[in-house]
């Protein structure tokens, strides 16, 4: 379906095979186990990588959940290529360009109704911890400077940044650090085994967990409590989908105590769930969006924050002809990014991704429900074209076995994502039948292999 990109002809080839891996210190990587058994991409069209020395690789992630339109899209490429012969570069501090204001307009034109005030990032962690700082702000803008405590949630995912990762609730990501922000608290998680395993989309189970926040509101007062984030679906844990019923009762809490509600929509965004972003397909508006990843299909790094009239206004109203927020990057709104967002987001309209996903979800389900079977298969978790394996650990050896699958599937052609135990699953949303029926069956063999 996609026209893709190949290299220009006569364009130099670059070494494809490093020979010295020391210099690179690798992010969120066992280094030297990786270093002495590479696993190198480099090429990629529309579904597929390829490995230096040619071998195909089915991308049953979209990259890290990011390249949602599939790979080498020639609309982006174009866009891109002519954006940085026409301007490189221009401030983002006092100065603009019209591309930025035309990226914003878009974006606000596919959030929520609502969500209309546009701040640029160049990450996903950037936009978490941009968002935090709205929220305070915001408060502080309305005479309620007192509203300081942030609350995230037990095994929530919001980048590495110091205010992402103190709300954060993953403790292997916190642990090496120290102390981090003050005033942060946790909501529970809502991964119920007991209750939900094998359930089929949405879990029934678990609404009243957004009730928690009624019991930190009591711990610290509602009126010192400044927002509360969570993913509306949570990716990086293992995937954690929101019981039914919970995020409208998060909402519901939220408003009940003047708290502001910060969706993190950076892997639920760009049409993963089936509709622009998860709080469309959950019918549930926070006041404050991010979003990354998808939004330039990841052709090049952007972030954004997606803000309530009524935040932005209060920040930029109360402080009439002076600089307002005290807030921003270098690269806010690059002119290359703000190119790749607006022809990723046309490319998300032409071929209607989020209701691709729609109509592709119950064949996706059945998918990956089918390895209900496999050994040591303890759940399956499906939404949008979301999926995940969780499998049972090997005495005393935490995630040994998600990673020695997600070894076989790379040798047999399928990127796939482990997270402790579990197999998440994420491919681009312009995936076919038989590519889903590939990945399944090769995700089964290599579970199957690495039965005891
Ligand atoms: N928030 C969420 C929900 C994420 O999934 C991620 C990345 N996986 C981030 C924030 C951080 O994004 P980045 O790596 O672009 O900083």
């Amino acid at each position: 379906m996609s026209e893709t990109m190949t290299a220009p002809a006569g364009a130099p080839v670059p070494s494809l095979v490093p020979n010295d891996l020391d210099a690179m210190w690798m992010p969120y990587t066992a280094n030297r186990d990786f270093k002495a058994a590479p696993r190198l991409l480099a090429e990629a069209e529309g579904m597929t990588y390829r490995t230096p020395e040619g071998r195909a690789v089915l991308d049953g992630t979209a990259g890290l959940w990011c390249v949602n339109a599939g790979h080498g899209r020639r609309q982006i490429v174009d866009a891109i290529t002519a954006q940085a012969s026409r301007m490189d570069y221009a401030p983002s501090f006092q100065m603009g360009h019209p591309l930025m204001f035309e990226a914003a307009s878009r974006i606000a034109a596919i959030t929520p109704s609502g969500l209309d005030r546009i701040f640029f990032t160049n990450s996903g962690s950037e936009s978490a911890d941009t968002a935090l700082k709205i929220a305070l702000a915001y408060h502080r803008a309305r005479g309620q400077g007192q509203r300081t405590v942030l609350i995230g949630r037990e095994r929530g995912y919001h980048g590495v940044g110091f205010g992402g990762m103190s709300v954060g609730g993953i403790g292997a990501n916190r642990r090496q650090f120290g102390s981090l922000l003050p005033k942060v608290d946790h909501l529970p998680h809502t991964h119920d085994l007991a209750r939900n395993a094998f359930s089929c989309g949405l879990p029934a189970h678990g609404a009243e967990l957004a009730d928690a926040l009624d019991a930190r509101v009591a711990l610290h007062g509602a009126d010192t409590i400044a927002a509360v984030i969570v993913e509306p679906l949570a990716g990086s844990a293992g995937v954690l989908l929101p019981p039914q019923g919970y995020l409208e009762r998060l909402r519901a809490a939220c408003d009940r105590h003047g708290i502001l509600l910060i969706f993190d929509e950076v892997i639920t965004g760009f049409g993963r769930t089936g509709a622009n972003f998860a709080a469309g397909r959950f019918g549930v508006t926070p006041d404050i969006l991010t979003m990354a990843k998808g939004l330039t299909n990841a052709a090049v790094p952007m972030g954004a924050v997606a803000v309530s009239n009524a935040i932005h206004d209060a920040i930029v109203d109360g402080a009439p002809g002076g600089i307002e927020l005290f807030h921003g990057y270098t690269y806010s709104g690059h002119p290359l990014a703000c190119a790749a967002a607006i022809a990723t987001i046309d490319l998300h309209r032409d071929e209607d991704l989020p209701g691709r996903v729609r109509s592709l979800e119950p064949v996706w389900e059945a998918a990956v429900h089918s390895l209900r079977t496999a050994p040591n298969v303890i759940d399956i978790r499906n939404f949008g074209l979301i999926g995940a394996i969780e499998l049972s650990p090997r005495p005393g050896q935490p995630g040994a076995r998600a990673m020695a699958v997600f070894k076989r599937c790379f040798a047999a052609g399928v990127l796939v994502r482990v997270t402790g135990d579990i197999v998440a699953l994420s491919p681009p949303l312009i995936i076919e039948t038989p590519q889903i029926e590939r990945i399944v069956s090769v995700l089964g063999d290599a579970i199957t292999a690495e039965r005891d």
